[in-house]
């Protein structure tokens, strides 16, 4: 058993924590406070190879595996996690596209993402469907020999900037079988988008799509007719591993901070991290970040490896972001009165970290996951 990374994923980790230090970190609380994307912000993560990780090098990506994916987020969610939406979704549906797609689609659609030039979303959630993905209910309607889209996908991620979506509508009849994923762009006047106002992730463009008989042919088809869902799915056990990583690293971030204010402020004649009510919080949520970490990237390496990875994939989402909202809590309080304040990115960071204790599977929803996968699938509700 080796617990370290390969020279390569070294290297390309160290690159990217010293790019999100010196151009992203700076941004992280100014993106907060105007809601909004920076601009130039895609351009420089495309210019890192951070949008095309799952691009294979013969669509202009850097083909990486999964691991490296997974310490390339870990990075910059230390420097800002909001950053990592783009890089999630393009690794999330980068994935997606390559094992599905046919080649002619690969050569279209896959240089795009890696270059930046296109933003992609995943547009799953609807607003009576979130947890129950395969009841959705968005309608693909014959029109010719393609489709007319009608409908509101709801909480999608970049849902304000992105220029491409990985679409799932039902063109058949009810439960999974009937939804079929589309990818499509979304700058058409057949598509309205209306921003979410929201705790956290605001500079992340969180937005509703309503869909008004948006056209969709056979060549924007992912995979074939009714096998959408069965791919988001696999699709979301290594996003999963991904998110807990993005968690993590926020996480880490904010308990360095702390462990460098209890070394430095004083109180009771000395420095408060000489008081065990102090340190040995930090040390069990540094712990409990620990263990997450490592179950990420077990499933990371599995996926890699080509071996079934989804229970430790989604034991890792049900746990992380809880145990990385905990920890950015246990930091702020570390700073007393200076944690409240926003002069610090220390509440900032815990309102992000949180929204991904709901976002892409609910900590009860991948727990589904690991008891069906544990107790046999005719235990599944
Ligand atoms: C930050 C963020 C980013 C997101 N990004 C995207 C995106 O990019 N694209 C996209 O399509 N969607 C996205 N979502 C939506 C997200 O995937 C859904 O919110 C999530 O799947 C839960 O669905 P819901 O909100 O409708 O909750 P519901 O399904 O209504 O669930 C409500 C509550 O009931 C619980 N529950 C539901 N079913 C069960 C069960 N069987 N057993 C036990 N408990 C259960 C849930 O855990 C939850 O606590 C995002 C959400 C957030 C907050």
């Amino acid at each position: 058993m080796r617990f370290v990374f390969t020279p390569e994923q070294e290297r390309y980790a160290a690159r990217i924590r010293a790019f999100a230090e010196e151009r992203i970190a700076p941004y992280y609380q100014e993106g907060d406070r105007t809601g909004e994307m920076r601009p130039g912000l895609v351009g420089e993560l495309a210019g890192q190879g951070l949008l095309g990780l799952r691009v294979p090098t013969g669509h202009g990506g850097l083909g990486a595996d999964c691991v490296t994916t997974g310490a390339a987020l870990e990075e910059l969610a230390r420097a800002d996690f909001n950053a990592c939406y783009g890089v999630l979704q393009a690794a999330l549906i980068a994935d997606v596209l390559n094992g599905n797609a046919t080649d002619e689609q690969r050569r279209r659609w896959l240089p795009p993402i890696a270059s930046g030039e296109a933003l992609v979303a995943l547009c799953l959630t609807e607003p009576a469907h979130g947890s129950d993905a395969a009841a959705i209910e968005l309608r693909a309607e014959p029109d010719g020999d393609g489709w007319r889209l009608t409908g509101v996908k709801t909480s999608i991620m970049l849902g304000a900037y992105a220029t491409h979506g990985l679409v799932f509508a039902r063109t058949g009849g009810p439960g999974a079988r009937g939804v079929t994923a589309f990818y499509l762009p979304l700058d058409d006047r057949h598509l309205t988008r209306t921003r979410t106002r929201d705790a956290g992730g605001r500079a992340a463009g969180r937005a509703e799509l309503r869909f008004d008989g948006l056209p969709a042919g056979p060549e924007d088809v992912v995979g074939g007719e009714g096998l959408g869902f069965v791919q988001v799915m696999r699709g979301f056990d290594y996003s999963r591993a991904l998110i807990s990583l993005m968690c993590v690293g926020a996480a880490n971030a904010s308990l360095e901070e702390a462990l460098a204010h209890a070394r430095t402020r004083e109180a009771f004649g000395g420095p408060i991290g000489r008081l065990q009510g102090v340190a040995f919080p930090l040390a069990e949520h540094a712990a409990y970040l620990r263990a997450a970490r490592l179950l990420a990237y077990e499933a990371l390496w599995l996926k890699d490896q080509g071996r079934e990875h989804a229970v430790p994939a989604n034991m890792a989402k049900a746990w992380a972001p809880k145990a990385a909202v905990e920890a950015c809590h246990q930091a702020l309080l570390t700073f007393g009165q200076l944690g409240w304040s926003e002069e610090l990115p220390l509440a900032q960071r815990m309102r992000d970290v949180m929204g991904l204790e709901i976002g892409d599977g609910t900590a009860q929803v991948t727990r589904l996951v690991v008891a069906r996968h544990l107790l046999g699938r005719r235990y599944a509700p």
